[in-house]
């Protein structure tokens, strides 16, 4: 549906895109992942027409859009400020696109309005159309602003942080939102986000961006679990870092022993060891204890611990609350922590290896 090949951006001698190329397929639900400055939001103008590449080119379903002026590409477009017209009621704005076209292509009065009622069905805001922009939650003015973007019946919707500027529970809300519409809908589409939750929740496929580059596309399990370098690593969630060495592919971790394959035919090596904080398994009246439990908060079914190990380096680990409170966890109680082998990420500083 759309295809990006070889784009490369600079503003000024920053390079913004560096020979970037991504395949989407129809109906797709695909996250620009990545952190503030890593490109997504250029890749997206890009997409849209909004910005013109230094090099490389974006095709829609096998047809070169080089030459395609925006109105022309049929692409949705929903901002992260909600960009509504603030003296237009939400029916108006809704029905902003259609009114716009030229004679020939303008719908009936009569089926803008049957237009503008299914969208605001589908948006949930049926009710709601006399209102302007400042009479809306943030919530409802993004699903206007999703509504007008739709009314039009793009072939593509390009999303740039559509929650980002809406508080936790709404964001969380829109989302799962978003991604029932879309089942309903099956309209191609592509949004930014810096938040990896919200995008391995509501992607079928991720492409994680850094430096301008892509590091890596995958659906969210794919690039969780295999992930290929350290950055996406780190960037899907919290982690601990263990620099260590490698003797012929054996390791010490947190006081385990573990054996890593891919430096079996290597002499010795310095390595890190990635670990997230819920791949570890606590022991209470352990004689082996290798840590202190310094702080633990509570986060609902789960708890987050901090602990010192013997050699005083913080580890940040999380239990099951039922675990937590059978094992009676106390600060200052020696315990002992094992990390969970096959959950172990090694980085050799060339190349990242998951371990089986
Ligand atoms: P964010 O999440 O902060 O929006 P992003 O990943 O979307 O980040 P972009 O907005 O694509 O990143 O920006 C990539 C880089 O290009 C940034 O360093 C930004 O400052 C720069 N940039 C973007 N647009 C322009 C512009 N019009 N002129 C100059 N520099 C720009």
């Amino acid at each position: 549906m759309i295809e990006v090949r070889n784009l490369s951006k600079t503003f000024g001698s920053f390079s913004a895109l560096k020979d970037v190329s991504l395949s989407i397929e129809p109906g797709e639900l695909v996250a620009l992942l990545g952190p503030s400055g890593s490109g997504k939001t250029t890749l997206l103008r890009i997409i849209a027409g909004l910005e013109c590449p230094d090099a490389g080119e974006v095709a829609f379903e096998g047809t070169s859009a080089t030459n395609l002026a925006v109105r022309d590409r049929q692409v949705g477009f929903v901002f992260q400020h909600f960009a509504l017209f603030r003296h237009m009621t939400v029916a108006d704005n809704i029905s902003f696109g259609l009114r716009v076209r030229e004679r020939a292509l303008r719908p009936s009065k009569a089926e803008i309005r049957e237009r503008v009622e299914h969208l605001l069905s589908m948006v949930q805001l049926k009710g709601l159309e006399s209102r302007y922009p400042s009479q809306l939650s943030g919530g409802q003015r993004q699903r206007v602003a999703l509504a007008r973007a739709l009314a039009v019946e793009p072939r593509v919707l390009l999303l740039d942080e559509p929650f980002g500027a809406l508080d936790a529970q709404v964001r969380k809300d829109l989302r799962r939102w978003l991604r029932h519409l879309h089942d309903d809908l099956g309209i191609t589409s592509v949004f930014v986000t810096h938040d990896q939750e919200e995008a391995m929740e509501v992607a079928d496929r991720v492409v994680v961006m850094d430096h301008g580059r892509i590091e890596q596309v995958g659906s969210p399990r794919d690039i969780y679990d295999h992930p290929v370098s350290p950055f996406v690593y780190r960037f899907l969630g919290n982690v601990n870092g263990f620099p260590c060495r490698s003797n012929g592919g054996r390791i010490h971790v947190v006081g385990t022993e573990m054996i890593a394959p891919d430096f079996a035919g290597h002499g010795e090596r310095d390595v890190t060891a990635f670990i997230r904080p819920h791949d570890f398994d606590i022991e209470a009246g352990s004689e082996q204890a290798n840590a202190t439990l310094r702080h633990a908060v509570v986060l609902g079914p789960q708890v987050r611990i901090e602990v010192n190990l013997a050699d005083g380096q913080i580890v940040e680990a999380e239990l099951a609350r039922d675990v937590f409170d059978r094992l009676s966890l106390h600060p200052r109680q020696k315990i002992r922590v094992v990390p969970r082998r096959a959950q172990i990420f090694l980085d050799d500083g060339t190349q990242a290896r998951a371990q089986p």
